[in-house]
């Protein structure tokens, strides 16, 4: 789906304008400011409730963009642009004078990415420069896929939202330190690990705990009203009748390998077979659970490779102990 030109030359004249404007992109809506701007980052932290000490990724329409916003771009880190974008995956790299303060939480360090989406494309371009751009919900809860789930959750904090349709990827980016001598996975998303080791020709670091401040790694975020509970795939059922017998509003993920009736409990998810389906479907069947009334969700970790590395990450933080 791609937005009416008209459409973009107004969300372009609000990032100027010193707004907030959310935007698609292939992983989730976006809640884009000028990152050179700090008065305009300082709204995003706003409008989400996040603290301000944790950096945002800056958005730019094509690594020819990169000028000012990071100081070099290491070979290593050329590999992977070159081969990754646009897509889901930001480079963390040494701040260029660009990027302000505000967006970077104060660190020397700036995350940068090229969405592979057209519409967030378009805006970039028109734009010209760099958007600061988190993802358009309130901090710690679950990310929008949708135009209507950014509407439903921010309202009147945006001053614009882009509709580009659902979302293709559906989980955050892959984010890859790359400062250092050593590369490492700061937080798994939409490009899998194995695709870049490949890329690479050598193995990635994935550090159970960033010395950095990662939000994402947060003990909970992407949470969604109702409670989380993870269980082995063959539990999911008895656990998830058992708390519905104790008077809970049960939501399930069911997974791929349940076969027979489905448990009777206030609403069912058939969790689908193919990790990329799933990503795409993760936030929306949150959501939908939520809407549905439910209070406890119960569901299983998906085999942790390719998207299902992000997948699971994305669980755990959701059945995170609560702040
Ligand atoms: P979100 O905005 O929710 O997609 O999260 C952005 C992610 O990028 C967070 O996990 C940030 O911590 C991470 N990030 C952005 N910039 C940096 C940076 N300079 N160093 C480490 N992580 C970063
Ligand atoms: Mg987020």
């Amino acid at each position: 789906m791609t937005a009416a030109a008209g459409d973009i030359e107004k969300a372009a004249g609000v990032l100027r304008d010193g707004g907030l404007v959310a935007f698609p992109t292939e992983t989730v809506y976006g809640l884009g400011a000028d990152a050179s701007d700090p008065a305009a980052v300082s709204r995003i932290f706003q409008a989400k409730g996040r603290p301000p000490t944790h950096p945002l990724i800056v958005h730019v329409a094509g690594a020819e963009h990169l000028d000012g916003w990071v100081e070099k771009v290491p070979e290593p880190a050329r590999l992977l642009a070159e081969q990754f974008w646009p897509g889901p995956l930001t480079l963390v790299l040494r701040r260029g004078p660009r990027a302000s303060l505000a967006a970077t939480g104060g660190l020397e360090t700036v995350g940068v990415r090229v969405p592979d989406h057209p519409v967030a494309l378009a805006l970039l371009s028109a734009f010209g420069g760099g958007a600061a751009a988190p993802s358009a919900n309130r901090f710690g809860s679950v990310s929008p896929t949708t135009a209507d789930h950014v509407r439903a959750e921010l309202g009147d904090a945006v001053d614009f939202v882009l509709d580009g349709g659902p979302c293709q990827v559906g989980v955050e980016s892959t984010i890859v330190d790359a400062t250092g001598d050593t590369l490492s996975v700061l937080r798994p998303g939409g490009v899998a690990r194995e695709d870049l080791e490949a890329v690479l020709g050598f193995s990635l670091e994935v550090p159970s705990a960033s010395p950095i401040r990662v939000p994402g790694q947060h003990p909970s975020h992407y949470a969604p009203r109702a409670r989380v509970v993870l269980v082995e795939p063959d539990q999911v059922v008895a656990e998830a009748e058992r708390a519905q017998g104790l008077g809970h509003q049960v939501g399930v993920f069911l997974p791929p390998s349940h076969d027979g009736a489905p448990p009777e409990v206030r609403a069912v998810v058939a969790v689908p077979a193919s990790p990329a389906e799933y990503a795409r479907g993760l936030y929306g069947f949150l959501r939908e659970l939520d809407r549905q009334g439910c209070d406890l969700i119960v569901a299983s970790l998906p085999e942790e490779k390719g998207l299902g590395l992000a997948i699971a990450n994305r669980l755990r933080r959701a059945a995170g102990p609560r702040p």
